[in-house]
Formats: structure tokens, sequence, C-alpha cells
């Protein structure tokens, strides 16, 4: 079987004026079918780059190339084989929640009914059922990253983009939409690349945690989280999640400590 993502000798050089900015250096990261990747640094490492590299809404540069289920990226992006949530849920406020999730089916021609149909599918996986006729500003933050989820698997997409998605929210709601994702993660198996920086959400959702260091944006260490799913909020109280998140965060300060080392 194909990895659901394979990333050979991935760079990426922005062009800014008359200035060149190394976001990516040299990145070679494979992704089984079914994972659930984090991609974990500090702010402005690449995670966002790579994030889009994978998705391909950008190139890599020459020499770089990334393979998704066995394909070039920008065939499964013609193939509709990804799905993706940003931090913002840039939902519209002048549709309906259910107007909002059908709205990609509607873009690539699917039918009103069967697109309806589809829609409140995804809103019921999401536990939205009941605020279909609801407005975006009518729902809290939580719900609204929900619809975005719900819309973003409107074509059932194997591979799930995230881009920090979680990180406007309270710590409350964020927890709760952890164990939600992981639930939605298990019912639709889809494979996920979730962009975080944070320590402990990366460990809670991982099967794997790919630890970035900056400028430019290198993979400094992957880590496979041991913990069995279903992971639920006593996993954060024991003993085997803690050690996972030491390893975890002790990773992530060895990446930080030779850029801070001389300030
Ligand atoms: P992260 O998501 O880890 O915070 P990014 O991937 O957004 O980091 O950015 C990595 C680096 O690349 C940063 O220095 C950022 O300023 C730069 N960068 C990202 N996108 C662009 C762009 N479109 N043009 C120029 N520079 C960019
Ligand atoms: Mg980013």
């Amino acid at each position: 079987m194909d990895n659901a993502i394979s990333i050979q000798s991935a760079s990426k050089t922005f062009h800014v004026g008359g200035n060149t900015v190394a976001a990516l250096s040299d990145v070679n990261l494979e992704i089984e079918q079914g994972a659930f990747v984090s991609l974990l640094g500090p702010s402005g490492c690449g995670k966002s780059t790579l994030l889009r590299v994978i998705g391909d809404l950008i190139n890599p540069d020459e020499g770089g190339s990334v393979a998704v289920l066995g394909k070039p990226a920008k065939k499964a992006r013609q193939d509709r084989d990804y799905g993706m949530v940003f931090q913002q849920p840039g939902l519209m406020d002048w549709r309906t929640v259910q107007k909002n999730v059908e709205l990609p089916l509607q873009v690539a021609g699917v039918g009103a009914t069967e697109r309806a149909a589809r829609a409140k599918e995804l809103l019921s996986l999401v536990r939205l059922d009941g605020f279909e006729n609801h407005r975006p500003r009518q729902l809290s933050g939580g719900m609204q990253q929900r619809a975005a989820i719900a819309r973003a698997l409107s074509f059932e997409p194997k591979i799930l983009l995230m881009d920090e998605p979680l990180g406007a929210l309270d710590e409350m709601n964020r927890e709760y939409l952890q164990r939600e994702l992981l639930r939605i993660w298990r019912e639709t198996g889809t494979t996920i690349v979730f962009v975080t920086h944070s320590v402990s959400e990366a460990t809670f959702l991982s099967t794997d945690v790919v630890v970035m260091s900056p400028r430019p944006g290198r993979i400094a260490e992957r880590i496979q989280i041991d913990l069995p799913y279903p992971r639920v909020d006593e996993t954060r109280n024991s003993e085997a999640f803690h050690r996972a998140e030491t390893e975890v965060r002790e990773a992530l300060h060895s990446v930080l400590e030779p850029t801070t080392a001389g300030v």
C-alpha cells in the first residue's frame, strides 16, 4: 500500500524584494495511511509552509517532490483527496451553517438534494444537529470550527490537513475538540496532518510527532506516541502520557537551544 504522503528532499525558499527566506530545508517525511501526525515547532519554523507544500498550495523548490497516495500532490488535489482546516473557520455569515457545509459540493456541481443530505450527515458527525439553519455568528468559536471540519470532510477526503485548527479556542473547548477530532479521525479513517505549537496537544492527539527546527525548517526528530486509543481525559493524567509529553518537550527544547544560546 502506498504511503499517504511521501516527501523527498523538499526545500522552500521565498523571495521577498531582494531578500530570500529559507523556510524549509531538505525535508524528507513518510506518513502512513491512517496516521495522525503532528508538525510541532516554534512560530516561523516552516510548519504552515510544509503543510502547504503537502496540500499543493505551493510548490517545493526544484529537486523536491511530494507524492500523495502514490501520485503527485497536484493530482491528489484535483482528485479532492484533501480537506483543509485553518485556525479561522472562514465561514460565510450570509449563508446558514448547512449552506456553508454544502458550498464545496455546490461549487463542484452536486445537486441540491444530494448535497443537503450529505451536509446533514456531516453536521451530525461533528454533533451540530439542530444548528443547520443557524448563522455562523450565532455559534460559539468551537462550534464554528466543528462546522469548518464538516465542510472540509464534504468530499470524504483521504487526507485532512489542519493548520492550528484549535489555536483560537479557550482551554476547555480545545480539550473537548481534541477528543472530538480523535473520534472523527477514527470514524472516518482519514490520515491527519496537524500543525500545532502545543506539546501537550501534539502528544495527546498523535500517532507520531514530527519536531521541526527553526529556520530553515528541518525535521529534527520524529517521536512515536505509544499511547493506546481511544485517548480520553484520564489519558492526560497517566504516567505514560507524562513520559511521552516529556520526551516531546525535550526534543523541542533541544532544537531551540542552539538559537537561543547566543541571545
Ligand atoms: P510557521 O507556520 O511554523 O509559523 P511558516 O511556514 O508560516 O511558519 O513560515 C516559515 C518562514 O517562511 C517564516 O520566516 C515566514 O516569514 C516565511 N514565509 C512563509 N510564507 C511566506 C511567503 N508567502 N512569502 C515570504 N515568506 C514567507
Ligand atoms: Mg503557521
